[in-house]
């Protein structure tokens, strides 16, 4: 799986989201219609934050396949 972009970071706390959006992105499986290209995907990550708190986050991009 490519991601574009490769790595996605919360912009607050800068802490590294990409294993959690691989993750979620492993837990939604491959698309059911297999078509070759890079297609959208939108998944909601949780950043445990900088001690003040967890709160989730967006993450955009595409997924190849
Ligand atoms: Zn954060």
């Amino acid at each position: 799986m490519i991601l574009n972009p490769e790595r996605y970071e919360c912009p607050e706390h800068h802490t590294d989201l990409t294993s959690l959006v691989e993750e979620a992105l492993e837990f939604q499986g491959r698309p059911v219609a297999y078509r070759p290209g890079p297609r959208p995907f939108q998944v909601i990550v949780t950043c445990e934050g900088g001690g003040t708190g967890a709160h989730s986050l967006t993450c955009t991009g595409t997924r190849n396949p």
